[in-house]
C-alpha cells in the first residue's frame, strides 16, 4: 500500500510532519489554513515545540495532508504505527462465514492446532490481507478463501 505515508521508525512528529508536508508541497501556512489551526502551530510542532496533539489539531492534520489519524497519534506517542493484522485460519477447519478460532488468532500461532496445517491471513490469490472470516470471498479479486488451497501440507 502507501508505505511512503507510513511513519518511518524512529521519526518524530516533526519530521513526519515536514516530510509529508513537502511532498505535498505545502507550505506551513497553506497546511494550517487546510487543517483549521494556526500557522504558528504547525510552525511549533515542526520545530518540535509541540509534541502532543490535541484531537482537534490530529483531525485537521490528518485531513489536510490525506493520512490515517492513527499515524499521526502513533508518531507523536513515539510509538511505530501498528500494520493491520488479518485474520488467520485454518483453510482445512475453517468454514466461511463463520468466526475464526481464536486459538488460530494466538500471535505465536502459525499452525491449526486441529489438524496441523499452516495458517494463512491473506488471499491465496493476490495476497490482500483477510480482514473479516464474514467474507467468503477476497473483495479485491474475488477468489474464495476456501477451496482451492491443494492438500499439500507445508
Ligand atoms: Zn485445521
Ligand atoms: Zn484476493
Amino acid at each position: 500500500m502507501d508505505t511512503f505515508k507510513t511513519p518511518r521508525p524512529g521519526e518524530s512528529l516533526a519530521d513526519y510532519l515536514v516530510r509529508m508536508r513537502k511532498f505535498l508541497q505545502m507550505t506551513q501556512f497553506e497546511l494550517a489554513q487546510a487543517a483549521l489551526i494556526h500557522s504558528r502551530s504547525v510552525g511549533k510542532i515542526e520545530r518540535g515545540l509541540t509534541t502532543k496533539l490535541n484531537q482537534k489539531t490530529l483531525r485537521g492534520l490528518a485531513v489536510a495532508l490525506g493520512l490515517p489519524q492513527e499515524f499521526l497519534e502513533a508518531v507523536s506517542k513515539g510509538q511505530e504505527v501498528q500494520r493491520q493484522q488479518g485474520v488467520k485460519f485454518c483453510h482445512q477447519c475453517w468454514s466461511p462465514g463463520h468466526a475464526a478460532d481464536p486459538m488460530w488468532q494466538n500471535v505465536k500461532a502459525k499452525f491449526c492446532y486441529l489438524c496441523g496445517t499452516q495458517l494463512q491471513a491473506n488471499c491465496a490469490n493476490c495476497g490482500e490481507l483477510v480482514v473479516s472470516t464474514r467474507h467468503r470471498f477476497c473483495p479485491i479479486c474475488g477468489h474464495p478463501y476456501k477451496s482451492s488451497v491443494n492438500k499439500a501440507k507445508t
